[in-house]
């Protein structure tokens, strides 16, 4: 990878090849000699689709690729591996950049019309393709109409209604859809964050298992201590419903809803006789059993029905502030009820 303009996109290869991957490698591997110049990786976050095409990217610069898999031994791979492959590039969000510029895909036109130094093509890859703004969008667009010899570009992307639709028209679909439920917790199952509890965080993440990993990675004791503090306050009337959820969204309000649906549901644990070892929290078992047992089951269960709706709805329209004070407006009446 040559200059600044790789600092952006993480090229480190994924240490191995997600399951749920498998269809599309074996689609991609019988058509590996003669794919199209522009790939449209599309799918729902979470599902691998960057380390899917770094790895694509690692295939197509190896001397010697197996059916699609890059073989890890030869020059190529060896410079892909340390990060300094001359053939490849690829443009991303810069710090905390909001949209990839005009000037970051002129020079991903610029490095795609020199030849290729050692491979036979050259590769650059676009994550998210959807962060383009309408000049670098425009600019792309000419590069996939008169596409240098010898160039692939990988877009991949989580929102592609967010492109252009001749930018779409240009590339060949890749889509990445939700593994089955047993695939994605087999998987969840090998991960130390998230075996004990695959199904429960891959029904949170929406079925997307990588994002199933960040939800439990996420459950870090700082923030649990500060969200346990704000729903004690609720209860007790010390705080109110709207500072808090400011307070939570300002922590992200994925990563709350997550920590606070494991919250509930060590609660219900208690209330099934669950030891304190299979609690998620372990504050919840140094509560005691009558600040445990306060809560009606079918409540409960009610109100986790609340998170999960109010979960899903994070990446729609809807104002996340209001979600959230919706959900804790529920929890107080919750607890007032007991
Ligand atoms: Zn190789």
């Amino acid at each position: 990878m040559a200059g600044d303009r790789n600092t952006a996109l993480n090229f480190s290869v994924a240490p191995e090849r997600y399951p749920w991957h498998g269809a599309l490698w074996s689609a991609l591997s019988r058509q590996f000699d003669q794919l199209p110049h522009a790939l449209l990786l599309q799918g729902r976050p979470g599902l691998g689709k960057h380390a899917f095409a770094v790895q694509l990217a690692q295939a197509l610069l190896c001397e010697q690729p197996r059916a699609g898999v890059a073989c890890g031994k030869c020059h190529g791979c060896h410079l892909f591996s340390v990060g300094t492959h001359p053939d490849l590039s690829g443009v991303g969000l810069v710090d905390d950049a909001k949209s990839i510029t005009v000037d970051q895909i002129r020079a991903l036109g610029d490095f795609l019309s020199l030849r290729p130094h050692t491979a036979t093509r050259k590769v650059v890859i676009i994550s998210p393709a959807d962060a383009m703004n309408i000049n670098a969008a425009n600019s792309l667009l000419k590069l996939l109409e008169e596409p240098p010899l010898g160039s692939m570009l990988l877009l991949v992307t989580s929102h592609p209604a967010r492109l252009p639709a001749t930018i779409r028209s240009r590339c060949a679909r890749l889509l990445f859809r939700l593994p089955t439920p047993s695939v994605g917790q087999a998987w969840l199952q090998t991960r130390p964050e998230t075996r004990n509890q695959p199904a429960q965080l891959l029904d949170l993440a929406g079925g997307a298992p990588l994002l199933a990993e960040i939800l439990a990675h996420e459950e870090f004791p700082q923030m649990r201590a500060k969200l346990l503090q704000d729903l004690a306050g609720l209860s007790q009337g010390r705080e109110h419903p709207v500072t808090c959820a400011a307070r939570w969204k300002s922590l992200g309000t994925a990563r709350a809803l997550g920590w606070l649906h494991g919250f509930v549901s060590d609660q219900i644990r208690i209330r099934m006789g669950a030891p304190a070892s299979a609690l998620l929290n372990p504050e919840v078992a140094a509560r005691g059993a009558q600040e445990n047992n306060k809560y009606k089951i079918n409540e409960l269960y009610g109100f986790i029905d609340v998170i999960l709706e109010n979960y899903r709805q994070i990446n729609s329209p809807l104002d996340e502030l209001l979600m959230l004070e919706d959900v804790l407006i529920r929890w107080v009446r919750l607890s007032r009820l007991q």
